[in-house]
């Protein structure tokens, strides 16, 4: 049995990055880029008006106010797709809308509720002036050709997704087509002699075939082209036939016939035709997952192609696809981004990791108080495919963690978010905060001496209202400075300080990047409104409030408990405390074999 991680790049090592193809830009959605794009032309390709108004020259309504108005003469009107065939000359303005090309000798447009046009009409006035009622700068309201894309630009690097944002800008450019690098053709196969195809009345000891509706969907939503084999029955004969068709794919997949059964024929199927890669993986549902390489025959031209036997159980072989068959679809597609977007979750309910396999259970998300609570959506067995419809997320419970109780914090992969949103990335930061008195300051100082003595490495994090103790004036620091340095480092055989000047007090998500991730745990004092983890020390002879509302707090310290549904731990006991925050803010390093 290897590891999830072991699995996934053994699969990923079989598969490479297709080759481009050249396509209509409305069928590229999702696709990855294969060309630079530099255009030929400028966008917009004129200067034109940004508003439905009059162009003008901004000199013109130097004392224009609404009080007394600057009064010009209409010479013309141009609409957009047209061009303009007068010129503003002094004292004169011409009527223009929005995108079209800005007349010769205008250099802004005032709109319309900015003149006296609409008291003009209504009282049936003459049209043949208008009432300016502000100034204009120069430029207003007028957008400037090559604005938006100079010719010549890269516009669109090679690699790039396209989202409707870039199909729309390639149209922007006249492009019809773009070279993407082409889908994955994925052949899928059900097997097994009780299923039946959705299109048939049930007969007695039969089941529909769900499997392949739910691995074709998955294919279709990262972008490959699922190609649909049916149903091979439970005999070496029935699967020769069916698997000989996914001869043009670039990536087979079944579902079923993997296990330790009489009629799992699959694996033995593979080891026959094929090369077994691995078989069985460290992993909670989804253990029976085979990999290989189908090596078929082409004529006389032997045709290899990547194997991955998902387990039948419903919810197994969608969660394995997701884990295995869809960055391997991803990677396949020439995207970089492969891990599913993960965040970190407080869980509702105890789940007791039996047999050391790393266990993915069907959760739902929701986010209150600025955190993210995850409850599972039970019942969990792997025939359940409700439980399924009925999560958003899948929580990782490490192979190595024996129990995770209610309350704990844990990974979960956001099952309907996109891969480039990247790793939503929680940092081992906590802060601990409280009232004056109560005695956060100690109770920092004694987490930092509890957690060298457990081996982490520590950043400690202060805000410090009145300034910095070690900037005085007269330093040589505080010298460089005052003659205009934006930063001083100074360094000693055994000490660095890095002293910025600052134009806003930072955030501390602004902080962190500074900090850098050399550290195992960052303890900050305070950051009461920031959206990290905090800790809030309370203390029962300073009264029953709280600084936080206990919904954006991940536990309290107390010495006298109060009545809210909140991780309450004692006050004075260090050790319980740092256990609190090992467990749920400093980063489970997953163990690699199993
Ligand atoms: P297997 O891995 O072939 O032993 O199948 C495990 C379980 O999943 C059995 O209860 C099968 O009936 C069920 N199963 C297998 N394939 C499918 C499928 N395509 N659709 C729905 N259920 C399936
Ligand atoms: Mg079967």
């Amino acid at each position: 049995m290897i590891s999830v991680e072991e699995a996934l790049e053994k699969v990923l090592s079989y598969v490479g990055v297709l080759e481009p193809e050249r396509k209509p830009i409305l069928d590229c959605l999702g696709q990855v880029l294969a060309e630079d794009i530099h255009p030929t032309i400028d966008i917009p390709p004129l200067d034109n008006s940004a508003m439905d108004g009059y162009a003008l020259r901004a000199k013109d309504t130097r004392v224009a106010s609404e009080s007394s108005p600057g009064y010009l003469i209409v010479v013309g009107e141009v609409a957009a797709g047209s061009m303009p065939t007068k010129e503003v000359r002094p004292g004169t303005a011409i009527r223009i809308m929005t995108g079209a090309p800005l007349p010769t000798g205008a250099n802004a447009v005032v709109q319309f509720e900015d003149t006296d046009e609409l008291s003009r009409k209504s009282s049936r006035g003459d049209l043949s002036q208008i009432g300016i009622l502000c100034q204009a700068k120069k430029g207003l309201n007028v957008r400037g050709r090559g604005e938006d894309i100079a010719s010549g630009d890269l516009v669109l690097k090679k690699g790039k997704v396209l989202r409707p944002q870039e199909i729309g800008v390639l149209a922007s450019l006249g492009c019809s087509t773009a070279l993407v690098i082409r889908r994955p053709i994925i052949a899928i196969l059900a097997t097994g002699d009780e299923l039946i195809s959705v299109d048939q009345p049930l007969a007695p000891g039969k089941i529909y075939d769900s499997n392949t509706y739910t691995i074709a969907a998955e294919v279709s939503r990262y972008g490959g082209i699922p190609k649909i084999l049916g149903i091979g029955r439970d005999s070496v004969q029935s699967l020769t036939e069916k698997i000989n068709e996914s001869l043009d794919a670039d990536m087979l997949i079944t579902s079923g016939g993997v296990s330790k059964g009489d009629y799992d024929m699959v694996k033995d199927f593979l080891a026959e035709h094929g090369e077994i890669g691995f078989w069985t993986v460290c992993m909670k549902p989804g253990k029976p997952l085979a990999f290989g390489i189908m090596k078929m025959m082409e004529g006389s031209r032997e045709r290899k192609v990547p194997h991955l036997g998902l387990p039948g159980n419903p919810v197994s072989s969608m969660i394995t696809f997701e884990q295995f068959a869809r960055p391997a679809i991803l990677k396949m597609m020439g995207k970089k981004i492969l891990a599913k977007p993960s965040i970190r979750a407080t869980i509702k309910e105890d789940i007791v990791n039996t047999d050391g396999r790393r266990i993915f259970a069907r959760v739902t998300v929701t986010r209150r108080g600025g955190q993210y609570h995850a409850s599972l959506a039970s019942p969990q067995g792997s025939g359940i495919l409700t439980s399924l419809a009925k999560a958003n997320g899948l929580a990782v419970i490490p192979e190595n963690s024996k129990e995770v109780k209610a309350g704990d914090t844990v990974e979960v992969q956001m099952l309907d978010w996109g891969e480039e949103q990247g790793e939503v990335k929680t940092l081992p930061i906590v802060s601990i905060v409280g009232q004056s008195q109560s005695g956060k300051t100690l109770l920092i100082e004694q987490l930092i001496a509890e957690f060298k003595k457990r081996g982490y490495k520590i950043a400690a994090l202060k805000h410090s209202r009145g300034g910095l103790e070690i900037d005085h004036p007269g330093k040589d620091s505080w010298k460089f400075a005052q003659a205009g340095s934006d930063a001083v480092c100074v360094n000693s055989p055994d000490k660095l300080a890095f002293i910025k000047n600052l134009d806003h007090d930072l955030d501390i998500e602004e902080i962190m990047p500074i900090v850098g991730l050399e550290f195992d745990l960052i303890l900050a004092e305070g950051f009461r409104k920031s959206k990290i983890p905090k800790i809030e020390v309370h203390r029962k002879e300073l009264g029953d409030d709280l600084l936080c509302s206990p919904g954006e707090l991940s536990a309290i310290v107390t010495d006298g408990p109060l009545d809210i549904d909140i991780v309450q731990l004692p006050w004075g006991d260090t050790v319980a405390v740092a256990d609190f925050i090992e467990k749920n803010f400093i980063l489970n390093k997953k163990s690699k074999a199993c």
